[in-house]
């Protein structure tokens, strides 16, 4: 059965040994995450060069995303690992320590003490643990425990109502935004923009890493995952600058409000595919699965909820990256989404009719489109270079498979986030005759179409030229 929507699982312990990972690209990741808020670019790098050995074994080509740290202030690291803080206890942030212990720990952000003031209400642990700010002195915030709860190395800290004023790249994300283009990552994930600005000045940095080592462009995702972030002129421009979102609910969620964020995730999502960009909804869709070998009920509407919404992609974090049930975790999701997108509606709404083009190859994609819609086709195969035209036909969901095939590894893998596109490798530099019968006994093989069915095919003459989609033809399998 194919799934239109794509799963993107974020890389720890629980998904490093070969073994794993193999498993879980067969159950059907699509992508995955290398969080940088955690571990060595050594780490991250070992982690890359293992899942593209294991994607060629397996014959799928999947995405990598680095998602870069950003400003998220974190606490530094404990000597047990983790601590139980309870309610109403002392406890001290403070920038001098080293090594945390039950009665203070370290910060990364080392301007945080100016940033406080007493009253603040400070929310770690994705909102677990509530101190109360009591007093600054020097490189110390002194705090009451509001709300006791678990902290273990690393964790986030926000402050209720959004507002603290950390750098959209820090000198830390320079570097691994480096290191990350280096290793030839498909997808960078830029945590806390707080506009559009933000995410251009990500765009140049990455565009420069890519020329310097010689690489391709890499397509970048905005977290939104501030208050700012949200105000209308700044997602707008946000998603402007961008070529997808995340709607980061954890971050979010602390800094409007988890009852804001349902309503929210509706909104980006709709402006996303509005402006032909694509969403990745994130944090908590399947999080009792980090202990438990099957999700809840409210899991998997949330899952299903997503797809309804129209989100391109579903994310895994702690469940994939440290969890007990990684691959279980994956074949449940898979499961849930090609079961919403049964009920999913099909539309070729007023909007799309409404369109205008001015481009040849987005005339014939959006051409292709209709034409499959009507003539009832069991796919659309899009012979593509740079990838566009399945992106433009993606936007608009009419049930009908897109197979985008190239004969490029890098568009294969950077149309992994997009819903309903299939990549996959073709080697179309030969005879255009000799191709389009490939992709028909390709898609036969594959048993997407059989005698008699409609195939809508985009392609472009002479072929292999980026932006050159001019031709639309329509195919009754033989
Ligand atoms: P994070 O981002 O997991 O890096 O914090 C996602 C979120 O905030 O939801
Ligand atoms: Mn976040």
């Amino acid at each position: 059965m194919l799934r239109a929507t794509k799963i993107i699982a974020t890389l720890g312990p629980a998904s490093e040994k070969p073994e794993v990972l193999r498993d879980m690209i067969r159950a059907g990741v699509d992508v995955v995450r290398m969080n940088f808020s955690h571990g060595t670019v050594a780490d991250h790098k070992a982690r890359h060069d293992l899942v593209r050995s294991i994607s060629a074994e397996v014959g799928k080509e999947v995405g990598i995303m680095a998602d870069l740290q950003g400003p998220k202030i974190r606490v530094g690291k404990f000597i047990d690992s983790k601590i139980l803080l309870k309610e109403g206890a002392q406890f001290i942030l403070d920038i001098g320590c080293e090594m945390g212990n039950q009665e203070r720990v370290g910060l990364d952000y080392k301007e945080l003490p100016g940033d406080v003031k007493p009253g603040d209400r400070l929310l770690l642990n994705d909102g677990l643990v509530v101190l109360r700010v009591e007093r600054v002195q020097g490189g110390e915030i002194f705090t009451q425990v509001e709300q006791g709860g678990p902290l273990s190395n690393n964790k986030g800290i926000n402050r209720a109502g959004g507002g603290l004023t950390a750098p959209a790249l820090t000198e830390k994300d320079i570097a691994d935004l480096d290191a990350a283009i280096a290793m030839g990552v498909d997808f960078l994930a830029i945590s806390f923009p707080k506009d559009g600005a933000d995410m251009a000045y990500a765009r140049k940095l990455a565009d420069a890493a890519s020329a310097k080592y010689g690489v391709g462009k890499v397509k970048t995702i905005a977290k939104v995952e501030r208050a700012e972030a949200i105000e209308p002129e700044a997602l707008k421009s946000i998603i402007a600058q961008s070529d997808g979102i995340m709607v980061a609910r954890g971050d979010l969620a602390i800094e409007v409000g988890n009852a804001a964020v349902p309503a929210l995730q509706k909104r980006m999502i709709a402006w996303a595919l509005e402006a032909d960009k694509f969403t990745i909804t994130a944090t908590q869709m399947m999080e009792s699965m980090i202990n438990a070998p099957v999700p809840t009920r409210a899991e998997v509407s949330d899952v299903a909820n997503a797809v309804l919404d129209g989100t391109d992609a579903v994310m895994l974090s702690a469940e994939s990256a440290a969890g007990m049930y990684p691959v279980q975790t994956i074949k449940a999701m898979a499961e849930i989404c090609v079961e919403a997108e049964k009920s999913d509606l099909v539309e070729l709404d007023a909007d799309f009719l409404g369109q205008t083009f001015s481009r040849i190859d987005q005339t014939i994609a959006l051409g292709a489109l209709f034409t499959a819609h009507h003539l009832n086709a069991q796919a659309i195969a899009a012979l593509t270079d740079s990838g566009s035209t399945p992106i433009w036909m993606s936007r608009h969901n009419i049930h009908v498979p897109i197979f985008a095939l190239t004969s490029k590894i890098s568009t294969q893998r950077a149309l992994s986030t997009y819903r309903n596109v299939i990549p996959v490798g073709l080697d179309y530099t030969k005879d255009r005759d000799t191709a389009l019968q490939e992709v028909e006994t390709y898609l036969k093989k594959l048993g997407a179409v059989k005698q008699g069915d409609i195939v809508v095919l985009t392609s472009g003459e002479p072929m292999g030229e980026p932006g050159g989609t001019n031709n639309l033809k329509i195919i009754q399998v033989k």
